[in-house]
């Protein structure tokens, strides 16, 4: 028997959006792998909505035991990659961009801690696109000579059970996916809805 069973377990770093998230995909992999918890969103804004997600995906790593990073928070890098895409809406160009700074960053934090292998609790949404999210994980693992494992964490009803545990863990879910554009998007449905109730 080995001393620390924990040890024999396959590395893999997580890539951490929200604490929600990070919850249901460290508590369905904890026995299975070594898990390291990466929180990387230089996208996140304002900044204290930054600080309180990233408080409440540190609590939720320290629940299971499992390490936590905070990569640096630089919101003009994100600024910078979706530049050429700020007029195109969720899901689209802007989105794939993002995807792409925050998997390179993670990429690159495995190959510098010599962990073999990433993935990203991002697939438990149904409001990213699934493909483009394995895209940017395999071109970000290719460069940085690690491997990006294809997930999908909202099969067998993830979803669902990421806001059933949440609430559970009484844990803060945000209202719109981060950005500040998101973020302008969600004030704009919130309007409308408000403007469409009153005319009713
Ligand atoms: S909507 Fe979400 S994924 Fe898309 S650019 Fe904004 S933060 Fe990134």
């Amino acid at each position: 028997m080995p001393d620390n069973p924990a040890c024999e377990k396959e590395p893999l770093v997580l890539h951490i959006c929200c604490a929600p998230d990070e919850a249901w995909v460290v508590h369905t992999l904890n026995e299975q792998f070594d898990l390291h918890c990466f929180f990387c969103n230089p996208n996140i804004a304002p900044e204290t909505e930054y600080r309180l997600r990233c408080n409440e995906a540190r609590n939720v790593a320290a629940h299971y035991s499992v390490p936590f990073y905070e990569d640096r928070y630089d919101p003009g890098s994100w600024e910078e990659a979706i530049a050429p895409a700020a007029g195109t809406p969720e899901g689209g160009e802007r989105c794939r961009r993002c995807f792409d700074l925050r998997l390179e960053r993670t990429a690159r934090f495995c190959a510098e801690h010599n962990l073999p292998a990433f993935t990203t609790v991002m697939s438990i949404s149904p409001h990213k696109r699934i493909g483009m999210l394995h895209t940017a994980g395999n071109a970000a693992a290719a460069a940085n000579s690690v491997v990006y494992r294809e997930f999908d964490f909202k099969k067998k009803d993830g979803f669902r059970n990421s806001i059933v545990l949440s609430r559970e863990l009484g844990l803060y879910r945000q209202d719109y996916c981060g950005c500040r554009l998101s973020r302008a998007e969600r004030n704009a449905r919130i309007k409308q809805r408000s403007v469409l109730e009153n005319q009713g």
